[in-house]
């Protein structure tokens, strides 16, 4: 295969595959996706407190951040061009209602006033939902059968946007799968008049084994059963989530999302073909978990293999990307090759 025809061949070779490959400038030419430091949303886990700043052991390279730490990141964010920062906040004390979680003084909001104010022009979008602050660890109130109580979660999660909105977020995005959330938190934004607050929908949110790193990280393991009743099965595969994405385009939301990403690229894609809303997509923290480990045994080479799947993620369809690469990629990206 060194250009020549074999001796056998019935026609000349008129169209080589190869020649698109053959220099680094003619694959760039030719490439359908491309990586932006601007495609990326670099999660962040804010705590109450001063000066701290402790390691997530099972996401290395990302910490719990008190605000005035987590104001030294953000600069970075903006230098690196990122598309933007999502915050989780771990409170200081945890009820029934998840009540901390709409405190106007609690982490996340006081990040997000103190992001805006150092960094106007960086998006800013905050992760809405109970379980960080609820001590059963669930998303939603708990019914007296011990069942996640669906419609009067909604009320709840409208309080938490609303703080979200007050504080300056840009962008409200509702993670706790309950029917109907989507609509009410549109309905109470608007008649605050934050109208100009964009809703991003986690839509298809799959009860993952991929989020293991994650609840250690944010402390919102349930403390009994699991999220099966809420979160979407993953064998529900592709149909479940075109209904999920079209009640919460219909219920208001501005841009959706699924969660995880590479074990749901044929979601991704389904989601793409079928609607006209952004569409993001959630690299967890499981998966990012599972390329560092890979890479610290020397068994895959982190840099090529993380580019690659944040590649797919795009190239299925995804705008953007919610994960635990974002700085490292854009840095990756500066430096080229
Ligand atoms: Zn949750």
């Amino acid at each position: 295969m060194d250009g020549r025809l074999e001796p056998d061949c019935p026609a000349p070779l008129r169209r080589r595959m190869r020649r698109l490959r053959r220099t680094g400038a003619m694959r760039a030419l030719v490439a359908e996706v491309r990586l932006d430091p601007g495609d990326f949303v670099n999660p962040f886990f804010v705590v109450p407190g001063r000066k701290i700043r402790r390691e997530i052991e099972a996401l290395p390279g990302n910490h719990h951040l008190s605000v005035d730490e987590f104001l030294r990141e953000v600069d970075d964010v903006a230098a690196a061009g990122l598309g933007g920062l999502i915050l989780f906040g771990l409170p200081e004390r945890k009820d029934a209602e998840g009540s901390s979680a709409w405190d106007p003084d609690g982490p996340v909001q006081r990040a997000v006033r103190a992001a805006k104010e150092r960094c106007p022009d960086l998006l800013v979008l905050t992760d809405v939902c109970l379980c960080q602050y609820t001590e059963h660890g669930h998303c939603g109130l708990l019914a007296p059968d011990g069942g996640v109580d669906n419609d009067a979660t909604l009320d709840r999660l409208a309080r938490v946007a609303l703080s979200h909105a007050r504080a300056g977020a840009d962008v409200v995005a509702p993670s706790d799968m309950m029917d109907g959330r989507v609509g009410a938190i549109r309905q109470a934004l608007d008649a605050e008049g934050f109208t100009g607050v964009a809703i991003l929908a986690y839509s298809a949110k799959y009860a993952s084994g991929f989020y293991g790193p994650f609840r250690a990280a944010a402390g919102s393991a349930p403390a009994h059963g699991d999220r099966r009743g809420y979160q979407m099965d993953p064998a529900a595969g592709v149909r479940q989530a075109l209904a999920e994405v079209a009640l919460d385009a219909a219920e208001g939301a501005d841009m959706v999302m699924v969660k995880p990403a590479l074990p749901y690229l044929d979601v991704i894609r389904a989601v793409r073909e079928a609607c006209c809303l952004p569409v993001g997509a959630y690299q967890v923290s499981g998966e990012y978990a599972m390329l560092r480990a890979a890479a610290d045994r020397g068994w895959l080479d982190e840099r090529t293999a993380a580019l690659e799947t944040l590649t797919a993620i795009r190239r299925a369809g995804a705008d953007f990307i919610l994960s635990y690469y974002a700085r490292r990629a854009a840095g990756w990206l500066r430096d080229g090759t």
